[in-house]
């Protein structure tokens, strides 16, 4: 059972509101969040589970209290730090709720996150105010989000000779062009440029992630959605050391030569190490969907092609990179 006192902040957080927490262990990660993200795990859950797969483990909800943030009718003024901190970090979701996912950063030594947030239309213009669609209108015009209906949203890389994540925030995101953006791209997985890391490995790497965008994509195409606003989510790991042995491991399994077949008694131990064995094995990558405030399923509405345009552009310049090792 989740103790509400003893979660921590998460702050390792590549983009996004204030307030994500984690429990003791980090294998869970606790978002304040509206009722309508609950709706669409719970729905996703019971209607689309081939989608559920390309989402987090959804745990379920807890309840954290009365918010600490007072309601918007008796808001007093933000003091200029606050102002300051909001622009930077967004501000916190005045929420009782929170769902408790995965921890997509678990289990790595040094997870590298990178957030690409998905389309042109930031905003379900039925349901926003005006003022708030004329702000996302511009963010979305002066950024790829306009172009390619998706941007870097935020970004974290380990530095190995800083020994430290360089933390790219919104801004930085925000600057790139449908020319340029494939930089952000490069910076994101410099680690596989490394000569530590064998160009294959770097390949198989790169076409497994963009084998599970395309994965998403096929999905929706078949689906009825709108999503405004979600993010591809990917975490590969930073540390080239732990990145290489893994990537080694990745491949078709050789048989080992040894063609004899197990004892029953190494069998029953083969058992007992995997019950014995609760955390689950490191993975060079995850690539997962996440963020759905503003996103349901529909009956009518047709393919969400704000979105489907946008993982389109997110595999095609997985794809230029991928072209960047022969
Ligand atoms: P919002 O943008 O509305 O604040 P997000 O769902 O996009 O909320 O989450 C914000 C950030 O938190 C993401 O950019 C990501 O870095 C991190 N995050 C969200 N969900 C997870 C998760 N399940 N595991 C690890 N990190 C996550
Ligand atoms: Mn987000």
């Amino acid at each position: 059972q989740l103790d509400p006192s003893k979660l921590k902040a998460f702050s390792n957080a590549a983009a996004g509101h204030d307030g994500v927490l984690s429990d003791p262990s980090g294998e869970l990660l606790i978002k304040p969040c509206v009722d309508a993200e609950i709706n669409f795990y719970q729905e996703t859950l019971a209607k689309h589970p081939d989608f559920a797969e390309l989402m987090p483990t959804y745990m379920g909800t807890l309840s954290l209290g009365a918010p600490k943030v007072p309601s918007d009718a008796h808001k007093p003024e933000l003091s200029q730090q606050e102002k300051d901190q909001a622009r930077l970090h967004g501000v916190k979701i005045a929420s009782e709720t929170a769902i408790v996912l995965e921890n997509l950063e678990h289990g790595f030594k040094c997870p590298n996150v990178l957030d690409l947030k998905l389309g042109s239309m930031l905003y379900d213009p039925a349901t926003t105010e005006p003022e708030k669609a004329a702000r996302l209108d511009k963010v979305s015009q002066e950024s790829t989000s306009g172009s390619l209906n998706f941007r870097v949203a935020g970004m974290k890389v380990w530095s190995p000779t800083k020994q430290d994540f360089d933390i790219y925030d919104k801004f930085y995101g925000r600057k790139f062009s449908a020319e340029n953006v494939s930089e952000a791209y490069e910076t994101f997985f410099a680690a596989l440029f490394s000569s530590d890391i064998k160009g294959d490995d770097a390949v198989q790497l790169l076409e497994t992630i963009l084998a599970e965008v395309t994965k998403a994509r096929h999905i929706l195409e078949k689906a009825q959605s709108r999503m405004y606003s979600a993010s591809v989510l990917i975490v590969c790991e930073g540390d080239t050391t732990a990145l290489n042995s893994l990537l080694g491991a990745v491949g078709p399994s050789v048989p080992s030569g040894d063609e004899r077949a197990p004892t029953a008694k190494e069998l029953k131990r083969a058992e007992a190490e995997e019950e014995e064995d609760e955390e689950a094995e490191p993975v060079a990558f995850k690539v997962k969907m996440i963020d759905f405030a503003h996103a349901k399923w529909t009956e009518d509405g047709g393919r969400d092609e704000n979105t489907i345009k946008g993982l389109k552009n997110v595999e095609q310049l997985l794809d230029g990179l991928i072209g960047k090792f022969d």
